[in-house]
């Protein structure tokens, strides 16, 4: 019996709330589709706007108990989390193709990545210091705890449905806060069984709370405007990222902010091709390009853009495309039909020559072929896109500072690549990338051990590292005389 198989007959495909499953208040469901068949898989309660509330009121009464509770006994429900998932991983793998689509060996890469997270936080959860200290004049002491900021609420994307959550849940956790959880609605299952772990892992009830739904401005816009909710932690498009820091402002909510990407991947002329090419592999394909952190525009030195280009086409042409469970695959469909039309458009009105792909494959699912378009002009509609597919737009340049001008010239500024032979050059390049991450002759970079966000549009705030925490920790300073 799969995950998904057992989550249905255990009727674990309601809302998880205080402890219990429950149908939405309208009887509404969302239809969970199986992107490389478009057939349903499973239905899942949509919450209403009350149903939110509903899980507000819960995270609210279990907050003061979770918050007081030893930290040594959040972390372990945290290091139980990981160990079951890693136990199961194949599970999880399966659950995520199930409702994402994305290859079984992407799925895996997720889970480990995923569960990493609860074992980070379950050793941050322990280590949450403060300070003491004298002030200047010497009238003073001034201590400072780090607090749990309160009930947070976190909404998160459809394109790492394990891995978006538990970068939120895990350290929410580890800092005493209470959480609900919206889900995105293509992707609402892992989240589910996400709830039936942390039982497992013997989280009191309240603690943890997932609400999907089909209505998320309704729900979400409720549970914001709810004074009991103290946090709101989000990851997703740069567009819905502003519309709720909007919303957010008249009650100065707190908010964490993990956002679209445009990352450009420079190929400096001493670079060593064979690496460049791995990196930018792994750069643009995981997760069939569906990634923030997606390479999203090549910039390669003219002496080498031809070269570039053909190896990174050969290995390209080379990936297996078909449904994410079937053997040897490499590239699953996108999330659905919106998405891969937008890619086919994107393509279209490139310019540039495609020298592999460039079309969806007839048939059933929503899969687009891995493309490559080489000499695409600078100011091309593409380059400006988060393109969300397995496209790689090369641009050449014959001067850096102009390439990295290029690199810089958008809102947004999650993470930027480049490739050089020279460490040296390597670094000052990276120095000059307006990011909020690079990778250094290195295509996948994301560690729960180190600090991920962006700067610009991209976001606001860090997940993972020992910085992850603080997004829901509030230092509190108490002045007393010396
Ligand atoms: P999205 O913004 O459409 O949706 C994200 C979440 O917000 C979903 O749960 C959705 O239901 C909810 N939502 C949508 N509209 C809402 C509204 N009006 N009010 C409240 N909630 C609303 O994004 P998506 O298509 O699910 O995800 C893809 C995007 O996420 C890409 O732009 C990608 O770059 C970004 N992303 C960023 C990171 C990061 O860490 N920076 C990671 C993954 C994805």
């Amino acid at each position: 019996m799969t995950l998904l198989d057992r989550l249905i007959a255990d009727h674990k495909t309601g809302l998880y709330v205080d402890g219990g499953w429950h149908a939405s208040g309208d009887g509404a469901v969302i239809e969970v589709r199986d992107p490389s068949t478009e057939e349903v898989v499973a239905e899942v309660a949509s919450g209403t706007a009350e149903d939110g509330l509903g899980a507000v009121t819960a995270a609210h009464a279990a907050f003061p108990g979770w918050a007081e509770s030893a930290p040594r006994k959040r972390g372990e429900i945290l290091r139980r989390a990981f160990e079951l998932m890693m136990s199961r991983e194949k599970e999880y793998a399966g659950l995520i193709v199930a409702e994402n689509g994305k290859a079984f060996s992407d799925a895996m890469g997720e889970v480990r990545y995923g569960a990493e997270f609860f074992r980070w936080f379950s050793e941050e959860a322990v280590r949450n210091r403060g300070e003491v200290y004298r002030s200047p004049s010497g009238d003073k002491r001034i201590s400072v705890l780090n607090q749990p900021i309160g009930v947070s609420l976190l909404v998160t994307p459809w394109n790492f449905p394990i891995a978006m959550g538990t970068r939120k849940i895990a350290p929410a956790l580890a800092a005493g806060c209470t959480i609900v959880l919206k889900p995105a609605s293509d992707t609402p299952l892992s989240s589910l069984a996400m709830a039936d772990l942390f039982e497992e892992a013997g989280c009191p009830p309240g603690v943890i709370n997932v609400v999907p739904s089909a209505r998320s401005g309704k729900v979400v816009g409720a549970m914001m405007a709810d004074r009991r909710v103290r946090k709101l932690s989000f990851t997703g498009s740069t567009e819905t990222g502003k519309l709720l820091l909007a919303q957010a402002a008249p009650r100065v909510l707190n908010t964490s902010m993990e956002l679209g990407g445009n990352a450009p991947f420079l190929v400096l002329e001493d670079a060593d091709l064979d690496l460049a090419v791995e990196g930018a592999m792994q750069a643009k394909m995981r997760n069939a390009g569906e990634a923030c952190t997606a390479a999203n525009r090549f910039y390669v030195a003219a002496s080498i853009a031809d070269e570039f280009a053909d190896r990174l086409s050969a290995a390209m042409a080379a990936l297996k495309v078909g449904p994410g469970m079937e053997p040897g695959v490499d590239v699953g469909p996108l999330i659905n039909a919106a998405t891969r039309d937008k890619v086919a458009e994107l393509v279209e009105e490139a310019g540039g020559t495609v020298t592999t792909g460039g079309r969806a494959p007839a048939g059933r699912g929503y899969f687009y072929l891995p493309t490559v378009i080489k000499d695409v002009a600078r100011g091309a509609g593409i380059l400006a896109a988060e393109i969300f597919g397995p496209v790689a737009p090369i641009v050449r340049f014959d001067d850096l500072d102009d390439a990295i001008a290029q690199a810089n010239d958008t809102d947004l500024g999650l993470i930027s690549f480049v490739f050089t032979s020279d460490q040296r050059l390597g670094m000052e390049v990276a120095e000059r990338l307006e990011a909020g991450m690079v990778g250094l002759n290195r295509g996948l970079i994301s560690d729960p051990s180190a600090p991920f966000g962006g700067v610009k549009e991209s976001g606001l705030g860090r997940e993972g590292s020992h910085h992850g925490i603080h997004e829901f920790l509030e230092p509190k300073y108490i002045g007393a005389p010396w």
